[in-house]
């Protein structure tokens, strides 16, 4: 019986890891170092979630999923991360995230890679301090319990998702003090433009900056330093300095900082096992190579 080893459990793993063990022609196990199925996007959000359209999407494949593994078709490792994994025999290590857990070497006759984004994080001085968050990472935060009614909070950098988590903090009753945008404004005009024929897209941004208005923008600008309540390099954030457009520093005070530089694909994964990049690799933002089938250039190594 051939076996199929998905790794990630989000959207992406999750549907092909339901359908393969489904389709029962063979053994599913299906790998994520979370602790509930979802990944990212689908992340357990303690509050009610929003969303009615994604929400039941999310609900039905988390559904099938929950009955494959019931009925012991889909074997389920949560909190296990795949730490390496080989090319020949194709094999993954797996290291279970619990104390004294011990690391398992599966093999398999083809292998999933579905890892996601991680966030792309430029540091600044005092980027290590606590209450400054990578932008997605204090969404995420956020959704597992973290309060933010009342807090205030100041986003930087750039890339749709500081959008996105600002218009999601405001509607838990967060304090949005200023979205600083590393993007210029005139290159976002364009970006406006460019989106005019995809009404999809000019839905979206509607709705965005309809949830946005009277939050204070700044544009060009850049962090360059977190500020401590004192000297001591842990103490917590209490003010981000920015750049504006004209280059001037500005002082933002305020509870929280997300900062995030856009997403760039999760890869360390099929680094390891050797996969190829897409043709720009000198690009952070390049994929894997992948054929018409998600095939990568590894013999049964699929993304
Ligand atoms: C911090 C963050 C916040 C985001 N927020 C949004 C948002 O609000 N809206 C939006 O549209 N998109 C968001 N995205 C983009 C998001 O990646 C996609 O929308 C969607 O989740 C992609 O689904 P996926 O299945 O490809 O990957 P993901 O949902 O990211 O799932 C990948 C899974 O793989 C697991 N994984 C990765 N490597 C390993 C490994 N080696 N071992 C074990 N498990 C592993 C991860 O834990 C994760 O659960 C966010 C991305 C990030 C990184």
């Amino acid at each position: 019986m051939s076996r199929v080893v998905v790794v990630g459990a989000g959207p992406g793993g999750l549907a092909c890891a339901v359908e393969l063990a489904e389709a029962g022609s063979g053994s599913v196990m299906l790998v994520d170092e979370g602790t509930a199925l979802g990944g990212q996007i689908w992340r357990r959000d303690v509050a009610a979630p929003k969303a009615p359209e994604p929400a039941a999407r999310k609900t039905q494949w988390i559904a099938r999923a929950e009955a494959q593994i019931k009925a012991r078709r889909l074997d389920y490792r949560a909190r296990h991360v795949a730490v390496d994994g080989r090319a020949d025999p194709l094999s993954l290590d797996l290291q279970p995230l619990r104390a004294g857990g011990s690391p398992e070497r599966v093999h398999a006759d083809a292998l999933v890679l579905a890892c996601g984004a991680r966030e792309r994080f430029l540091p600044f001085a005092g980027w290590t301090r606590p209450g400054v968050f990578g932008v997605g990472g204090l969404q995420a935060l956020v959704k597992q319990g973290l309060p933010v009614a009342g807090k205030r909070v100041v986003l930087a950098g750039s890339g749709p998702l500081l959008l996105a988590v600002a218009a999601d903090l405001r509607a838990r009753g967060a304090e949005l003090v200023a979205l600083a945008e590393q993007t210029p404004r005139r290159a976002m005009i364009g970006l406006g433009a460019a989106a005019v024929g995809q009404r999809s897209k000019r839905v979206q941004a509607a709705e965005l900056a309809a949830r946005l208005v009277g939050v204070p923008r700044l544009w060009s600008s850049w962090p360059v330093e977190a500020l401590g309540a004192d000297a001591r390099p842990d103490s917590p954030a209490t003010a981000l300095v920015v750049t504006d457009e004209r280059g001037r520093e500005r002082r933002l005070e305020a509870d929280y900082f997300g900062c995030g530089f856009g997403l760039i694909p999760e890869l360390r994964l099929a680094q390891a096992l050797g996969c190829l990049r897409s043709p720009e690799p000198k690009s952070l933002d390049a994929g894997l190579r992948v054929d018409a089938d998600q095939a990568t250039s590894v013999p049964g190594v699929y993304a």
